[in-house]
């Protein structure tokens, strides 16, 4: 029997994205297909891109260009396009991109083994199905995440309607996976040796609305192991009007739930909040943030802002900067609006120049950037248990995460350690936090 060619992935995009790559990696190295992770070895390459904004469209045509070159050596023989590149562009994809074989959309990620066997045919297809797939413990993955780290997508899809966004045509309708499969793919991971599991989806906060009979991510929460289990859940992308005192009260009862507390809010100011189809306002959101601090004081607050939205005016934009000042939040991303084509928001009159736009980004950060070391001086000699996760050049000490860095968005923690006593990676540590950086900590493992 003649041996399968070897396959190789490039993942591109958000972690939701990481895990359908995982999965179409594990439905192949099932299928009898070995998986390397130098793209030049590969026979067959699969590019899972991300299409959500015309720069991660860019990334995604350069990426699926710079691999259709090793054709050239003969060593390529078969190129897949997945993701949401192909499901945004489903008419005009297989004339915009000749170098491709054949084009996976998102709700056929469970039809990859056809797609590389019809590449290898040689021919050209477009495979698509409705947004409606969702993996579930028994699928195979292939985990590309360092082994003590795995992400655990809770559903797939989004109901919301930002007027800015195209997760919704990309990705479909929200779809929940049943609670008991949850747990059981939690089992399984822990088995595999995972510290830390985030939960993710596009809105975790609307989790099981959609299940007969409804569930909600408070009853995940209760439902899952997590007493006997020493390591890590985080929670990401949390809808800030589905974040609950229920929920906040969960988190703080459920042992390895971390609190740390994801809320993209995306604006303050209502105006820009209404034309974004969003809710809330300053004062619900900074409202939201006393009432996550009153339960749990030592709460990790991240969230995200868009600046330069259709409409925004500097009124609105020093709203933002007067509540960034208040929140006082742990982690901040800031982003310049996209005016994506299909969207509403592109639609919308008062365009912001990209300049102004500029010119509020670099604001902004450069006012967490005080708030961030602030935070980081109060933690100054506590304790922190620490996540182990590479050694620095030259031995220079290890680098890890507390649970106030969610994997590679937030900052890290530098580890020394007395007497030179090595340390394990993807083991947890306790250390004591010595001195502090605008995103991250320096600390010494305590030998006591
Ligand atoms: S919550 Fe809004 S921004 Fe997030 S994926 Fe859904 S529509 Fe997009």
């Amino acid at each position: 029997m003649t041996e399968k060619p070897t396959v190789a992935l490039v993942s591109l995009g958000c972690p939701k994205n990481l895990v359908d790559s995982e999965v179409m990696l594990g439905l192949l190295e099932q299928a009898g297909y070995s998986i390397v992770e130098d793209t030049e070895q590969a026979q067959v390459l699969i590019v899972n891109t991300c299409a959500f904004i015309a720069p991660a469209e860019q990334e995604a045509v350069e990426a699926i260009l710079d691999v259709a070159e090793l054709k050239e050596t003969g060593q390529l023989k078969a190129l897949i396009c997945a993701g949401c590149l192909p499901q945004r562009h489903l008419d005009s994809i297989r004339d915009e991109l000749p170098e491709v074989d054949v084009f996976l959309t998102p709700g056929a990620v469970d039809q990859v083994v056809e797609a590389v066997q019809l590449a290898l045919k040689g021919q050209r297809e477009v495979i698509k199905s409705p947004l409606t797939y969702i993996y579930n413990a028994e699928t195979p993955r292939w985990r590309s995440t360092p082994q003590w780290l795995a992400y655990l997508k809770v559903a797939e899809g989004c109901n919301n309607r930002c007027s800015f966004c195209t997760v919704p045509s990309l990705r479909g309708p929200y779809r929940s996976r049943p609670v008991d499969d949850i747990r059981d793919e939690l089992a399984s991971l822990v088995e595999e040796g995972v510290w830390e599991v985030c939960l993710i989806a596009q809105d975790t906060t609307n989790y099981g609305h959609d299940l007969e009979p409804p569930a909600s991510l408070v009853q995940l929460l209760d439902e899952l192991p997590t007493r006997d289990y020493d390591g890590w859940i985080r929670i990401m992308y949390m809808y800030p009007s589905r974040v609950s005192e229920a929920l906040i009260e969960a988190v703080a009862r459920a042992d390895a739930v971390v609190p740390y507390f994801d809320i993209p809010f995306q604006h303050v100011a209502s105006a820009v909040l209404r034309q974004m189809r969003r809710p809330g306002n300053t004062e619900s959101y900074l409202r939201l943030i006393n009432q996550i601090r009153q339960i749990i004081p030592k709460a990790a607050l991240r969230t995200t802002f868009i600046v330069g939205f259709p409409g925004e005016t500097e009124q609105d934009f020093q709203l933002l900067l007067d509540c960034v000042q208040e929140a006082r939040f742990d982690r901040l991303a800031v982003f310049r609006y996209w005016p994506e084509p299909g969207t509403a928001a592109a639609k919308l009159p008062d365009q912001v120049p990209e300049e102004v736009a500029n010119q509020r980004q670099e604001e902004l950060y450069s006012v967490q950037e005080d708030i961030s070391l602030a935070n980081n001086e109060r933690l100054v000699g506590q304790r922190l248990r620490v996540l182990v996760e590479r050694e620095l050049e030259e031995g220079d000490g290890w680098a890890g995460r507390s649970y106030r860095d969610a994997p590679e968005i937030d900052g890290e923690v530098i580890i020394y350690a007395e007497d030179n006593n090595t340390l394990e990676l993807g083991k947890f540590v306790w250390a004591k936090v010595e001195k502090a950086q605008v995103h991250d900590l320096e600390v010494v493992v305590a030998t006591d």
